[in-house]
Formats: C-alpha cells, sequence, structure tokens
C-alpha cells in the first residue's frame, strides 16, 4: 500500500493540546504512516516581529512529541530562507516520499476560511489532499471567499473534507496571554513544554 503522510504546518506558538489531540485523531482516523509537524519560519499571514523564535518553537513542539511513535518534527521551513509558503514544502516532500505517496495536509477550519489567501493556493489544493479539522467558534466556516482563487469543485473538495477530531477550545494566544498574565498554563500544553516556556522566559509581558 501507498505510504500515507500527513504534514501539520502551524506557528506553534507554542504548540498546545489543541494541535495535538486533533493531529493524533486526524493520525489514527486516516491510518496516516507518518504525522509531521512543522514549524513556519516566516508565515506569510503573520507579523513576523511578534514570533518568538523559529528555534524556540521548534524545540518546543519536539519536546510535545518526543517519543510518541508516528509523530516527526521537520525543521524544513524553519531553516528554508524566505517566507514559509506551503506549495514548497509539499513540493519538498513530493520529492523524497515520491509519486505514490499521499500527501495530507492538516488545518483547523479557521484556517480553511482563510485558505483563499495562500500563495499558489489552486496548485497546492490538487497537489496535495487537504483535511479539516472542526475548530471551536468555527464549526461552520465562511468559504465564499474560496471562490476567489478556488473553482467549484475544489471548493466542494474542501466542503467534505472534514474530519472528526476532538473539539478544543484553545489557542496559542490565549496562552501567551495567560503566562504574561502570571496564570498558569499546566494542561494546556504538554508538561515538558510548560517547562520550556518556564525556563527560557517566554511570553512574559516584559519580553
Ligand atoms: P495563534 O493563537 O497564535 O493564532 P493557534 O492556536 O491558532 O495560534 P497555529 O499554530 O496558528 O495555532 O495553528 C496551526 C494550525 O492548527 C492551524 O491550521 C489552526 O487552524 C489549527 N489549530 C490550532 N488550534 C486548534 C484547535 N484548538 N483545534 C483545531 N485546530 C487548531
Amino acid at each position: 500500500m501507498a505510504t500515507r503522510v500527513g504534514l501539520y504546518g502551524g506557528t506553534f506558538d507554542p504548540i498546545h493540546v489543541g494541535h495535538l489531540l486533533v493531529a493524533r485523531a486526524v493520525r489514527e482516523r486516516l491510518e496516516l504512516d507518518r504525522l509531521i509537524l512543522i514549524p513556519s519560519a516566516h508565515p506569510p499571514h503573520k507579523p513576523v516581529g511578534r514570533l518568538t523564535e523559529a528555534a524556540h518553537r521548534l524545540a518546543m513542539t519536539k519536546a510535545a512529541v518526543d517519543a510518541e511513535q508516528g509523530f516527526e518534527v521537520s525543521d524544513c521551513e524553519t531553516k528554508r530562507s524566505g517566507p514559509s509558503y506551503t506549495i514548497d514544502t509539499v513540493a519538498e516532500y513530493r520529492r523524497q516520499l515520491g509519486g505514490d505517496a499521499e500527501i495530507v495536509w492538516l488545518i483547523g477550519s479557521d484556517t480553511l476560511q482563510e485558505l483563499a489567501g495562500w500563495y499558489r493556493v489552486a496548485e497546492l489544493v490538487d497537489a496535495c489532499r487537504f483535511v479539516v479539522a472542526p475548530r471551536p467558534g468555527c464549526e461552520s466556516p465562511d468559504l465564499t471567499s474560496l471562490g476567489v482563487a478556488l473553482n467549484p469543485e475544489q471548493i466542494d473538495r474542501l466542503r467534505g473534507s472534514f474530519v472528526g477530531a476532538p473539539r478544543i477550545d484553545v489557542s496559542a494566544t490565549e496562552i501567551r496571554r495567560r503566562v504574561a498574565s502570571g496564570l498558569s498554563v499546566r494542561w494546556m500544553v504538554p508538561e515538558p513544554v510548560r517547562r520550556y516556556i518556564v525556563d527560557h522566559h517566554l511570553y512574559t509581558a516584559d519580553r
């Protein structure tokens, strides 16, 4: 059977239980051989200045999935210069895995609404299989904006690409705010990630 590989890109600033429980559910449901978390270096849609250094985000992502079978972390975007375009990452994995592999790109439903703004998105949705995890607060995303970039068949395909996954109402923004306010983030991130945040003084109000 052809290899089936899931790629999950994000700023992961920091990685949290929302990302992880969704990733595990998708890996199991789709019977993915590998699930690769890919911290993004310069996401084209987020201001770079506000992002924690890539080395920290990469280290936290590695700490989160350490020794979890089937999970890997890739530095392919953080070591590439320039903006992190998903189409380049998919092309890189296609070269590595060969033409027979199935490449699944995982996103949350809030991201699905923003897809029209992604670089060469029409090519991208044909270059891999998008899978969408429902995110609390965005369970029925408004897909009207996709019409400017994608054709009706592509939009229908995306509409049908939702998978069952736990609804975890946690965001990295909330975690950063809680740390800055001196509130606990225990249970919102894996313990090694929480310790990393404390040890490296990340997200404190004075940073
Ligand atoms: P921020 O609050 O900094 O914007 P975030 O929590 O949305 O961050 P990202 O790293 O930007 O996390 O998200 C990476 C991907 O994971 C996106 O496709 C996003 O939709 C998805 N995602 C993030 N949190 C959840 C969640 N709780 N449930 C489902 N999908 C999620």
